[in-house]
């Protein structure tokens, strides 16, 4: 099921004593999101994703827009009417319930014509359950289960009514690291398995990197960008988009531009063709330092940390905006853990300009995004 959102605006009144407006949680929304695909909503604490995710299930109206699920105008339709399938971080399971109840629930209280016969609801229940393999443990309660296996069972729910839209708001939360990682790893190939239009919040960009198809960044109710993980990762639009995405963070600099030159503080150290002279953020990802004992930019060596496969360099210069940049190269490249400084030269790829005054991307070439 394609999904459209047209112009999606959601405000809400601002409460309590300073109440001077209004908050808008999801600003303009405009996009497509194609049949079959996961996207991943991300963005930071508050930007609006659980709203925007609200109102795509119905439990929230929005203040204008609309929202199409294929050619069907859904804006106004009760949730219970929207064939989609939610599954919330606390997964809200009944815990009188046994798994199999917890999963046949949504059938039982299907009406009228969508009535289900018994060994159809049945069927049902098992098939969702094997697709999660949670089929072993039909008879135990929620509270006999672990947080994955609970998990599990909030999503065999969800997809027992065979929804045409899976909502997934924060759903691993809950998880220690290493059941995250697994059970995301579930949620893909349930995904991919069942072919369910899939959208999946999170603050988490890892997660959102690692299981999307496409990912919206957020901030503060607007769309940053929307695009493939790499693409993203690769070509970040503007200067939050880029420090929002990647592990370690890109290090940021403040640099200028003189004449078709990226200087950082003293050193010139990538040519810049087509930028006009001027000041600019230059965010530099920490696989685009290569080190070169000719190499133009020189920082202070602090410490080298050997990670198996690769070498971590924290090092300092006077134009990083914070106190540490963080480089990563191969584990075969030789540095010196006792030298005062290091010299690199950079990736042009792997080296991003935005403007000092709105942070939008300059591209090189000169064509500003
Ligand atoms: P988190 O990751 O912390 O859950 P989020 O990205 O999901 O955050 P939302 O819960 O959608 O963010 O909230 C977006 C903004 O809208 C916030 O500023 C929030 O305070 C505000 N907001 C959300 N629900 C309401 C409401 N019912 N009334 C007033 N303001 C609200």
């Amino acid at each position: 099921m394609k999904i459209l959102l047209e112009n999606l605006t959601k405000k809400f009144p601002e409460r309590g004593r300073k109440a001077r407006g209004e908050v808008t949680a999801v600003n303009n929304f405009s996009f497509e999101i194609p049949d079959g695909k996961l996207i991943g909503l991300l963005g930071p604490s508050g930007c609006g994703k659980s709203t925007a995710l609200n109102l795509i299930c119905g439990l929230e109206t929005p203040t204008s827009g609309k929202i199409f699920f294929g050619d069907k105008d859904v804006t106004h339709l009760p949730p219970e009417l929207r064939g989609i399938g939610m599954v919330f971080q606390n997964y809200a399971l009944y815990p009188h319930l046994t798994v199999q109840q917890n999963i046949l629930f949504p059938l039982e209280n299907l009406k009228g014509k969508d009535r289900l016969s018994k060994e159809e609801m049945m069927n049902r229940a098992l098939n969702a359950a094997k697709l999660v393999q949670i089929d072993q443990l039909m008879d135990r309660r929620p509270g006999e289960l672990s947080g994955g296996q609970q998990q599990r069972v909030a999503i065999a729910r969800a997809l027992v009514k065979t929804p045409g839209v899976l909502l997934l708001d924060e759903p691993l939360s809950n998880l220690d690291a290493r059941l995250r990682l697994q059970t995301r790893e579930e949620i893909r190939k349930i995904q991919r398995a069942t072919q369910v239009t899939t959208i999946f919040v999170t603050h988490d960009q890892d997660e959102a990197m690692s299981i999307s198809d496409l990912i919206v960044v957020m901030k503060e109710g607007s769309v940053q960008q929307i695009g493939t993980p790499q693409e993203v990762y690769d070509n970040p639009s503007n200067l939050f988009v880029a420090k929002f995405l990647g592990t370690p963070p890109v290090n940021v600099f403040e640099g200028e531009v003189r004449d078709e030159t990226l200087h950082i503080g003293e050193d010139a150290v990538l040519k810049a063709p087509g930028v006009s002279n001027q000041k600019v953020w230059a965010a530099i990802r920490p696989e685009g330092f290569l080190p070169d004992e000719n190499g133009p930019f020189r920082c202070r060596l602090n410490r080298v940390e050997v990670m198996g496969r690769d070498v971590s360099i924290l090092s300092a210069h006077t134009g990083c905006e914070s106190s540490a940049i963080r480089s990563i190269i191969s584990a075969e490249q030789i540095i010196d853990p006792d030298a005062e400084t290091v010299c690199f030269s950079l990736k042009p790829g792997k080296v991003l300009l935005f403007r000092k005054d709105n942070e939008e991307r300059i591209r090189l070439g000169g064509n500003p995004s």
